[in-house]
């Protein structure tokens, strides 16, 4: 083909997924995109694919909502990856137990050492299986956090500050005395601060306020939901006033001054080991417009 034509076929309306469609690229949408409506990582184009695309077309591309893929969609995408980079947060996330001192236990390399349910049994031990890596969805989540900050009026005065809290694995528990197993792959902690000031110069009320306004973010534009009574979706820890509407508050598991958010209701089929990754080239996977040439 010319390269001109090639141009061409490429950059017109041409429908290339829709409702109904099963291909590996519209498993990296739905990945990618996860973050607008709330989505897992099947190859199939589903209702939630299409709600999701028509989101990402009215709030990051701003044209019409056709809830389709055509190559516009795909530029965006890949627009959507480079105006949000995640290498700094990825860095973040790495399990940090090589930095301790004193430690009986062997370390990781930044993601567990693939062992399950601490090597030990008994109901003192939590079952947590080291996944090898971090779940892609939630870096993409990240980015769409990133996003809304960025487009909407009441959030702009913030910012993602770090990534205090990821991959956390059983050396690290033991060591904390921690027996949680959501960080061993399946969760972000992340703090938000106000743009304007330095994290050290908030007091902890603010801290917690622009927290509560990602957390908004969460539920409002990626159905997260607090806690784990729902399924395949994106779930948050509590708060002091945000909680599930009906469920409650549990004041004994309060994140305040940081948004835990987590994949742990994804069905296990969306916890796949090809789903955890060990860099940020890998969370990002290959452009898309690569993906579908060829
Ligand atoms: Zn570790
Ligand atoms: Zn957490």
């Amino acid at each position: 083909m010319h390269p001109v034509s090639m141009i061409n076929y490429f950059s017109d309306n041409k429908i290339l997924f829709q409702k109904g469609d099963k291909d590996e690229i519209i498993r990296e949408i739905n990945i990618r995109l996860a973050g607008f409506g709330g989505n897992v990582p099947t190859d199939e184009f589903t209702e939630r694919t299409e709600n999701m695309i028509k989101q990402f077309q009215r709030d990051y591309m701003k044209v019409e909502e056709t809830g389709v893929v055509d190559m516009q969609v795909i530029e965006a995408i890949d627009k959507f990856q480079e105006e949000y980079p995640i290498e700094t947060y990825f860095a973040q996330a790495k399990c940090k137990c090589s930095t301790f001192t004193n430690l009986k236990e062997p370390t990781c390399d930044g993601f567990g050492l693939n062992k399950t349910n601490n090597g030990k049994t008994g109901k003192n031990y939590a079952s947590g299986i080291e996944y090898p890596g971090l779940h892609r969805t939630l870096f993409w989540v990240l980015r769409s956090i990133m996003f809304y900050i960025d487009s909407d009026e009441r959030y702009q005065h913030l910012t993602v500050d770090i990534v205090s809290s990821g991959y956390r694995c059983w050396t690290d528990n033991n060591y904390h005395n921690r027996v949680s197993t959501n960080h061993m792959g399946k969760a972000l902690d992340i703090h938000i601060i106000k743009k304007e000031k330095a994290k050290s110069e908030h007091t902890n009320d603010e801290r917690i306020v622009c927290c509560d306004l990602v957390r908004d973010i969460l539920t409002e534009k990626t159905n997260a939901e607090y806690r784990w009574f729902h399924s395949n979706g994106i779930a948050l820890e509590n708060s002091y006033t945000r909680y599930h509407p009906k469920k409650g508050r549990d004041n004994k598991s309060i994140a305040s001054n940081w948004v835990h958010y987590d994949v742990r209701v994804f069905e296990s089929k969306f916890l796949e080991n090809q789903f955890f990754v060990k860099t940020e080239k890998d969370a990002n996977g290959k452009y898309l417009k690569e993906l579908v040439k060829n």
